[in-house]
């Protein structure tokens, strides 16, 4: 005969060591002694951190390791929320000579992972015409989460002449898929527009604002001066190509070497300034003064597309590798990498490493060596540094593991 005291003291063990088992199950990888830089919610240490079911289980010191399926060795390594590229072109199909189902465009998968990144946001390619081919044949078919800034042209970057037609510039219907599309759709582009009329510029602010959603605003707008474009732009709005120097638009620094005091008034009134690296969107007569003045960007948008990816750009660690070669502290650059960007696209879900969040992470190794960076003139600064993804999870899932750290080491 038990007395009740030992049914319970019993029960109390089964319970417990239930409790144990499950915990055991729950962790599916277990990454350990990396430093995790989590700026979100403050973390700068070395730190254990436990991926179960796809989502951010526990960061702490010393997770027990009989609690995981798997473990990997982050020594040496930072451990950061994946990385966030907020100006992309993936609107990948066979159409010729345009980026909206054409071969411009790339294929996420193909580029993201490599480069540490999880999620990005293509900038722009489609429109309300096109946006639900653009989500059926690439958004749905990717592991990277592709989020989508809509042109206000109806049917994005599909040729020129297409994209001056403001009679495809229709505010009800963008307003409507933005709507039908919440989830994925994080704003509204205007970009490649090139007669005086504000017109575009003004129906792509009014869909923003009945959506409550950042404007991007890609430039490749001659008639408009930058004066004008940052004086429409509100705060939370996002500029790109930050750092071009061509005919285009005017330079955020000038002849003398100063960056222009409208842009830090601009700035200072809440405007985001993104890289958007792309071909043509990042000199170093530009990029290093600003970075000097304080003048530095919110985000690494990369404008990744095929003229971009073999040319000065490379890929968005690269870009950061540039950054910290051209003097912009490590944990700076990083919080550049995930955390500003989810922020800019009012996506405070994305881009930590909160309990609870999916298990979008990219361990990053810096290597130190002779390494050459190119702008788009063509000029090379030399760096010792370069940022590498040793591992990325998308939703706890190795994706890409560069040296095989969750591998078996193969005996014969
Ligand atoms: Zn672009």
């Amino acid at each position: 005969m038990f007395s009740g005291k030992a049914v319970k003291r019993a029960l109390a063990l089964f319970l417990f060591s239930a409790f144990g088992a499950l915990q055991a199950q729950q962790i599916d990888l277990l990454i350990q002694n990396g430093h995790v830089f989590d700026p979100k919610n403050k973390l700068d240490t070395i730190l254990d951190v436990a991926i179960a079911n796809g989502k951010i289980y526990q960061v702490a010191n010393h997770i027990a390791v009989k609690n995981a399926k798997k473990t990997v060795d982050a020594t040496g390594m930072y451990v950061c929320p994946g990385l966030i590229d907020i100006h992309t072109h993936v609107f990948v199909g066979s159409t010729p000579g345009v980026f909206a189902d054409g071969i411009y465009s790339l294929s996420p998968d193909d580029f993201t992972f490599r480069a540490g990144i999880t999620t990005v946001v293509d900038a722009g390619t489609s429109g309300w015409r096109n946006f639900q081919k653009f989500k059926k044949q690439v958004i749905d078919q990717s592991k990277t989460r592709v989020l989508a800034f809509l042109n206000i042209a109806g049917w994005g970057m599909t040729g020129d002449s297409l994209q001056q037609d403001v009679s495809t510039m229709d505010v009800r219907k963008a307003i409507g898929m933005v709507e039908k599309h919440p989830d994925v759709i994080v704003g509204m582009k205007i970009g490649h527009f090139e007669k005086k009329t504000w017109e575009p510029f003004e129906r792509a602010l009014q869909v923003v604002s009945d959506t409550d959603r950042p404007l991007f605003v890609e430039c490749h707008l001659p008639q408009y001066s930058l004066e004008d474009q940052l004086d429409r732009m509100r705060p939370g709005d996002i500029i790109t190509h930050s750092f071009e120097n061509i005919s285009e638009r005017r330079p955020v620094v000038d002849t003398t070497g100063n960056v222009l005091p409208m842009v830090f008034e601009a700035r200072k009134k809440g405007i985001l300034f993104d890289v958007g690296h792309g071909g043509a969107g990042f000199w170093f007569n530009q990029a290093i003064p600003a970075l000097e003045q304080g003048f530095w960007p919110n985000t690494f948008g990369t404008d990744l597309h095929r003229f971009s990816m073999n040319a000065g750009m490379k890929d968005m660690l690269n870009v950061m590798s540039k950054y910290l070669n051209m003097g912009m502290p490590l944990k700076e650059v990083l919080l550049r990498g995930s955390w500003n960007p989810a922020k800019a696209i009012q996506r405070e879900d994305l881009g930590s490493l909160s309990i609870g969040a999916d298990a979008d992470i990219v361990l990053l190794s810096v290597k130190e060596g002779k390494f050459g960076y190119v702008d788009a003139a063509g000029n090379r600064i030399n760096g010792n540094r370069k940022l590498e993804a040793e591992l990325t999870l998308r939703a706890g899932k190795v994706v890409w593991d560069l040296n095989g750290l969750t591998a078996t080491l193969f005996q014969r």
